[in-house]
């Protein structure tokens, strides 16, 4: 592969101008001097600045472009073969224009790491070692008796129990875990230290499950004809992207696996797979490799750089046909493309979070348009916005309205947690300690113990929800009421007792609890509002019986931690699941009777307005995991807000009937799918520079719009963040609006390049986010 070169210093006759494009913010090309042509896609080492940096060739100088006076030269070619092949570099020139990035940054963020900030793959660990449980698990009483004043050995103990035991050595100890405290649950008998092996491909072991072979139902059967059909006479005209919105439990993998069968085994072309990161379970991947076996590559974010780059490699050459990844998977280099899956659509984590900020449906479907292949977006609860594209005809919809075996979607009921008791962690300051049990025992209301209870009693699974970690949500003053805030950003701290501390959720600042209120000095301080790890704890006191697993991000931080609990899941060795909305999606166990939601109240009255969509979507996600099985299931959503349109849509299953209440609230202010968004966020560690470097960007903006043809475009603000500041940085935004792509692209064309020596570096500094999921 990499091959090395002088490219020729005195190249002064054979002098070849070709534009380079670098992973930095500024949003053009370079020009440099090669003594020979290369091809576009090409990696080269240039200087830049004092620095060398790796770019990709883009092309021969732009003949419309004036060349600068002086050329630098290249140093180094890279690559025998362009690492980027054509049709990537095209879809790459699409979203460096739409999103507003940087070429470079765009193909660095296509490529494997492996391929854009080194120049050599890194090798992978081979072994490493890791803790794992051995011996009974001790009851309740008996831990007492074993601890006793050993904390944090029984601290250590119950995450490894909660993750379902392997963890590496090395994530205790940077979760604060001493040798000592490793040492202590060895010499207990209760945990072994061993050697595991690293495998190069993580998913392997899994590859030989079985896989049900089902006849598709009526509504498959549709689904799959209409989409064989439009591949095989697919000409550019009417090429459209297909919606399929299949209620829970539906069957959509199917649908995607027929279609697949037909694009990669009768017509020779390769497929790519999007699923949501947390859904790229090792079960996932067994349906895919259950039936094109290893003509599946996987590419995973837990994957080493080494291993993706393998995975990369096998893709480019042909080796393997079909890409299932996460979101960047969007760019992998199958061969003579045929079609590309979104499944679960309507993911947030599609979008992403930093520069390049691209959404990848987005880039999917302008990919598969590119390549002449089918495009299959799937849901049970699409986003307004593909659901809007289908009612105006720009995608094309397919329906499965019903579960398999015609199951029922599982009964929804409500319990309203504003009475009788005051809702948990919001009822009057008591300024006592928060460990109180009969204060978590009401985190679970009767009905809804009652429920978990009689499935723990059948040898019935339960799946338990609640949108946010930690032990308590902040701790409050209860003489002066003052909230305890990170230092850092303008956010509350959050307790986690796993790790007696506080901590920021934004930028991980982290301290002791304190044993006063540091702005009255009364030592009063109240722990309120509640988390997974406190539901955990009320759960293991109200079913000491019970075997519990915990899954947030708390318990998932090693690398497979995640499948390793479901698992422990699927072989019935826990009989209650609880965890934040990574267990809301995608799981299919059959022996999961009762779903229940702690407190569904969570993030809906967050100030942005897609919370009521995202709170119907993770009910409806979450719910959708009950009865998948013959047994049937039931559902239970603790709120405070029942009569909320979001919760009363999930308690019927009704996606319509919400989707078509929450058009209606986003188009008084116009917000998506009615008009489309930018979002121009200012930061900076000065207040007030960053108050009036906004208001200049409004003003300069709303005065120049018309000019540049851009008059269909509403600035509205400037204002602050609704979390204001964040790292010490201050934030405050812009927000453009319109109707129309063509002008909001103008406009935010014309900003970066007003405010251009203030983009991705300055003081403050501006960033864009084109069609943002979150204005937070
Ligand atoms: P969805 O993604 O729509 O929620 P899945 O694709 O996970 O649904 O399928 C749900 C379950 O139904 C899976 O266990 C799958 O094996 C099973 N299944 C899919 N199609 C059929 C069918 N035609 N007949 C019987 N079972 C099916
Ligand atoms: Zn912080």
């Amino acid at each position: 592969m990499a091959r090395s070169r002088q490219a020729g210093a005195g190249a002064a006759e054979g002098r070849i101008l070709i534009e380079v494009a670098l992973p930095v913010p500024v949003p053009q090309t370079f020009v440099y001097e090669s003594s020979e042509a290369l091809a576009p896609g090409t990696r080269v080492l240039v200087p830049f600045g004092r620095r060398r940096l790796i770019g990709w060739v883009a092309g021969p100088l732009d003949p419309a472009r004036a060349a600068p006076a002086r050329v630098r030269v290249v140093g180094e070619v890279l690559d025998a073969d362009p690492s980027l092949p054509p049709d990537l570099l095209a879809l790459a020139r699409w979203i460096a224009d739409y999103y507003l990035a940087s070429l470079g940054q765009v193909i660095r963020a296509a490529l494997p790491a492996a391929l854009g900030s080194s120049t050599r793959p890194d090798p992978t660990p081979r072994s490493r070692r890791v803790l794992s449980l051995v011996g009974d698990t001790p009851g309740l009483m008996r831990r007492e008796e074993l601890f006793g004043r050993a904390q944090r050995q029984r601290q250590l103990f119950e995450w490894l129990e909660a993750t379902g035991a392997d963890v590496e050595v090395r994530a205790i100890r940077e979760a604060g875990y001493s040798d000592s405290v490793i040492a202590g649950l060895v010499s207990r008998g209760l945990v072994a230290i061993r050697n595991e092996p690293v495998l190069r491909d993580p998913f392997k072991d899994h590859a030989s499950e079985p896989a049900p072979v089902h006849s598709p139902t009526h509504a498959q059967a549709g689904a799959i004809a209409a989409l064989r059909e439009a591949f095989d006479r697919a000409g550019p005209a009417e090429w459209r992207p297909f919606l399929l919105h299949g209620v829970t439990g539906s069957g959509k993998t199917l649908v995607y696996l027929e279609l697949l069968r037909h694009v990669v085994d009768e017509h020779g072309k390769g497929a790519i797979v999007l699923v949501p990161e947390i859904a790229l379970t090792p079960q996932t991947v067994a349906r895919f490799r259950a039936v094109f076996g290893d003509r599946v590559a996987v590419l995973h974010s837990a994957l080493s750089d080494g291993e993706r780059y393998d995975a990369w490699r096998a893709l480019r050459s042909g080796t393997k046909r079909i890409a299932v990844g996460a979101r960047s998977a969007v760019f992998a280099p199958v061969q003579n493309l045929g079609a590309i899956v979104v499944d679960e659509e309507h993911e947030g984590t599609y979008k992403q979070s930093e520069t390049p900020r691209y959404h990848a449906r987005e880039v999917a479907i302008m990919r598969a348009r590119a390549a002449g292949a089918a495009c299959v977006l799937g849901s049970a609860t699409p986003s307004l916005e593909s659901w809007h594209n289908a009612a105006v005809g720009k995608f094309r919809l397919l329906e499965l309205p019903r579960r398999v075996y015609d199951r029922p979607l599982p009964p929804v009921s409500v319990v309203d947690m504003r009475a009788p008791s005051p809702a948990p962690g919001a009822g009057p300051s008591t300024g006592r300690a928060p460990a109180l049990a009969h204060e978590r025992a009401r985190l679970l209301s009767p009905a809804f113990a009652a429920a978990v209870r009689a499935r723990v009693d059948r040898g019935e699974q339960s799946i338990l929800l609640l949108n946010r970690r930690g032990y308590a949500t902040f701790i409050r003053c209860s003489s002066c009421g003052a909230v305890l805030h990170c230092p850092h950003c303008n956010v509350s701290l959050t307790y986690h007792r796993g790790r007696s501390s506080l901590i920021c959720h934004y930028c991980a600042y982290t301290r002791q609890p304190p044993r006063d209120c540091g702005e009255c000095g009364a030592p009063a301080v109240a722990y309120r509002g509640y988390g997974t790890e406190q539901v955990e704890r009320a759960v293991y006191e109200a079913f000491p019986d019970a075997r519990v697993a915990r899954m947030d991000v708390d318990t998932t931080g090693e690398k497979w931690s995640h499948h390793r609990i479901l698992d422990r899941v699927r072989r019935g060795e826990v009989d209650i699941l609880l965890g934040t909305q990574m267990i809301a999606k995608g799981l299919d166990f059959p022996g999961v009777t009762f779903v229940g939601v702690v407190d569904a109240d969570v993030g809906m009255n967050l100030p942005d307005f897609r919370a009521a969509e995202r709170t119907f979507q993770l009910l409806t996600q979450v719910a959708g995991r009950a009865g998948r099985g013959p047994a049937g299931g039931e559902v239970m959503i603790q709120t405070s807000h029942p009569d909320h349109y979001a919760i009363t849509a999930a308690l019927r299953h009704d996606y319509h009937g919400f989707v078509e209440r929450e058009l209606e609230e986003r188009s008084g202010p116009g917000y998506p799918p009615h008009g489309r968004l930018a979002n121009i966020v200012v930061a900076g560690t000065r207040e007030a520079a960053v108050q009036e470097l906004s208001a200049e960007i409004a003003d300069r903006m709303t005065a120049s719009l018309p000019g540049i043809g851009a008059g269909a475009v509403e600035v509205l603000g400037p204002a602050p963040c609704p979390v204001d500041r964040i790292r010490d940085r201050w934030r405050w935004h812009v927000l453009l609006r319109s109707s129309r792509a063509g002008p909001l692209g103008a406009a935010c064309r014309w900003a970066l390049t007003a405010f251009a020596d203030r983009v991705g570096g300055g003081e403050p500094r501006v960033s864009l986010d084109r069609d943002p999921l979150s204005l937070l």
